[in-house]
């Protein structure tokens, strides 16, 4: 299945939470989230039946997915890949996503949104560690370096989304605001990251 291209803001208004897609707008008080729109579709407004322990699953990793902007398959994969990690699988699974390339432009502020991330990436407007880096879902590790392009186009991408960010900047994370760099310091625990979803869920629901 492609990627979602449709409107950000009916995705959060399905997950009944913000999930943050649209940059520094979803900041504002005319968020959809917070001026109470229901969920999309004639029954959005209904009140919701009572969950099953699948529904309840499925909705959980609907949300981590859609939050970090992967489809199904890659979703999939990053999962399986997690639980052959040693360590809590759904804790495994929320660091693989956090130090995906596209996240992190985010994180760091050079980016309004993951989504916009993404683009920037695909864009070659960044290196890691000196070399060329146009895959969003690159994993990075502490010590990896994120630079800027030098080129006017690159610069003025990431000093725009800079000046508008009003964001905190993640302790695991460096930033050279001068120079448009930043660079991984640790891996994020549980606790950094932000405790939208219960992974937990996530791990039995693809445990079955
Ligand atoms: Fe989600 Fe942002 Fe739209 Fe609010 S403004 S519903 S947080 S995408």
């Amino acid at each position: 299945m492609g990627r979602y291209t449709g409107p950000a803001c009916r995705l959060c208004r399905r997950e009944g939470m913000k999930l943050f897609l649209k940059g520094d707008r979803c900041r504002m008080a005319k968020c959809p989230v917070e001026t109470g729109r229901p969920a999309p579709g004639m029954h959005g407004a209904r009140p919701s039946k009572k969950s099953t322990e699948y529904g309840l699953q499925l909705r959980e990793k609907q949300r981590m997915r859609r939050f970090y902007g992967l489809r199904e398959g890659q979703f999939r994969l990053f999962y399986q890949r997690a639980s052959l990690k040693r360590g809590v699988t759904g804790e495994m699974l929320l660091q693989m996503l956090e130090m995906r390339l596209d996240n992190l432009v985010y994180r760091l502020g050079f980016a309004p949104s993951r989504r916009a991330a993404r683009q920037l990436v695909l864009h070659g407007h960044f290196t890691v560690n000196g070399r060329r880096a146009d895959v969003p879902s690159m994993e990075l590790k502490v010590g990896d370096k994120i630079d800027t392009k030098s080129r006017k186009q690159s610069q003025d991408a990431v000093k725009r989304s800079m000046d508008a960010a009003s964001r905190e900047l993640s302790p695991w994370l460096y930033i050279d605001k001068d120079a448009l760099r930043g660079e991984v310091l640790k891996i994020p625990t549980r606790e950094e990251i932000a405790p939208f979803v219960n992974e937990q869920l996530i791990v039995e629901l693809y445990s079955k």
